[in-house]
Formats: structure tokens, C-alpha cells, sequence
């Protein structure tokens, strides 16, 4: 999504495949991102795939959609992720509030690692964040050191899009409802996540310090109700 925002006053025409429903399914900013890139001319295929790269004279020329469109191509950007392929390394990644793995002197932190958060009672999770590789490092370290502390961190995610910066903090999966305030169309609003009748996450756009005030509650081990948000 931030590569088709760069690129949507640069290229002629931008084009996002993607396997999900919606990009950042699990977020409620969806419509407003789609939006937000639709009107810079940038064109969504979701719920497909790519069937197949074909080119000439060792140039891409077109892309076939796995239900059978094909898009002409210049160049194509391609962010699939990537899988563990060290088994070993991967069992070893156990939750640990230390950040130890189970081999001795091996630690473990970033995108690779699971943690258990206490936010959701010490659930095991595994978050891509900048801020919370951040966190990990912090810990891992400590850890190398004897220093026994817990890690206690609170998601906390900002990107920008079309010169927007969107935050996102908690943890919201398996939320049931959202309380929403401001307008997606004046750019401006504030969401919470409930679950269980409680603020579990937030995300906003030009609402600053609402998300890093949440942060602070949430670290505290302070909730929000649903009533209180509403
Ligand atoms: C397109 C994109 C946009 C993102 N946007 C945001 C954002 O807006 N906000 C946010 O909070 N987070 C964002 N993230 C997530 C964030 O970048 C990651 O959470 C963070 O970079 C993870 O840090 P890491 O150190 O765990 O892993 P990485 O940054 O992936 O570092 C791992 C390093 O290990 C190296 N490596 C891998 N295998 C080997 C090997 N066998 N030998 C030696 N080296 C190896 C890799 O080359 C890499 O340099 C984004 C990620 C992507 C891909």
C-alpha cells in the first residue's frame, strides 16, 4: 500500500493484486485507505492472485490474474513475505517474557520471534512493528545481560500514505464492534476496537495524542470501556 501511494504520481497507472478480501484486512482503516488510493487512480484486484509473469526479451509485459485477466506491465513490485525455512530455528522461537528461546545463549526478537503480550494475558502473538522489534531488542539484551526484565509493550503501528499518517495501537483481533468518531471524509477520525466491552485497540488519522495517550492507559494496565469511548 505505501509502494502503490509513492508510486501513484510517479507511474501511469498503478494496479495492487492482492490474496485478501481487502489490504490490512484485519484493520478498519480499509476504506478509507481504498478510497484515499482510488481517487490517485490506483486500481485494487482483490481476493485474486498472480497466475503467471509473462515478458519478452527478458522485459515484464503482462500479468495474468489468477482468474484470468490480464493486466499489461512495466515493472512489478512483488511483497509475498517470507517463510522460516530453519525448522530447528523455528521450534526454538518459544514464547519466552524474557525473550529466550529454549537453545541456551540463543534469544530471539523482531519479526522472526513470538512473544507472549500481557495485554491479552500474556496470549503468544507475533507482530511485525517497528516499535515492538524495538521492544524485543531492548529485552533480548537485557536478557544476554542476566537482567531479568519482563517485557511489557504495548503495540503501538504508524505508516504514512499520501503524506497521512495513520496510527494503530493494542490489539484488536477479535473485535466485535467499533466506536468511531471525526469523518473518513475529512481525513480526521479516531476508532476503537471493542472487545469484551473494552477499548482493545484504536487507530486514527489527524488525531494526535489520542493512539499514544491509549498507549500510556494500556501500559498502565488502565481500560477504557465501550460506554466510556462512546
Ligand atoms: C513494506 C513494509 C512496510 C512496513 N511498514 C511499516 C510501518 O509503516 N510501520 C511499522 O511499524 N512497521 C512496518 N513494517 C514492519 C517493519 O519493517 C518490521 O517489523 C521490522 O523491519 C522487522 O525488523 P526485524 O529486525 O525483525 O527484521 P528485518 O528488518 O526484516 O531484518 C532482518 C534482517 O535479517 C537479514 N537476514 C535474513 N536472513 C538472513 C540470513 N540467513 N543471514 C543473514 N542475514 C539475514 C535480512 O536481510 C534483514 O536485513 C513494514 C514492513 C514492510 C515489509
Amino acid at each position: 500500500m505505501e509502494v502503490a501511494a509513492y508510486l501513484s504520481d510517479k507511474a501511469a497507472s498503478v494496479t495492487v493484486i492482492g490474496s485478501s478480501k481487502f489490504p490490512f484486512q484485519s484493520s478498519l482503516v480499509i476504506p478509507l485507505l481504498l478510497k484515499m488510493l482510488e481517487e490517485k487512480n490506483v486500481t485494487f484486484y482483490t481476493s485474486n492472485g498472480v497466475a503467471e509473469i509473462r515478458g519478452k526479451n527478458g522485459k515484464v509485459k503482462e500479468v495474468v490474474l489468477k482468474n484470468g485477466e490480464v493486466l499489461p506491465a512495466d515493472i512489478v513490485i512483488v511483497g509475498i513475505g517470507m517463510y522460516n525455512k530453519f525448522d530447528i530455528a523455528v521450534t526454538a522461537f518459544i514464547s519466552h517474557r524474557f525473550m529466550k528461546t529454549n537453545i541456551p545463549d540463543v534469544f530471539a526478537a523482531g519479526d522472526v520471534a513470538s512473544f507472549p503480550l500481557p495485554l491479552v494475558g500474556h496470549k503468544r502473538v507475533n507482530i511485525g512493528h517497528w516499535q515492538l522489534v524495538q521492544a524485543h531488542g531492548r529485552i533480548s539484551g537485557l536478557s544476554m545481560l542476566n537482567q531479568q526484565v519482563a517485557i511489557n509493550t504495548v503495540p503501538y503501528f504508524w505508516t504514512m500514505l499520501l503524506g497521512k499518517s495513520i496510527r494503530y495501537t493494542g490489539y484488536g483481533e477479535g473485535y466485535t464492534d467499533i466506536v468511531f468518531k471525526g469523518s473518513t471524509e475529512e481525513r480526521k477520525f479516531l476508532a476503537f476496537y471493542i472487545k469484551d466491552e473494552e477499548v482493545a485497540a484504536a487507530a486514527s488519522l489527524n488525531f494526535d495524542p489520542a493512539a499514544a495517550r491509549l498507549v500510556e492507559m494500556l501500559l498502565m494496565g488502565k481500560r477504557i470501556t465501550k460506554a466510556q469511548a462512546q
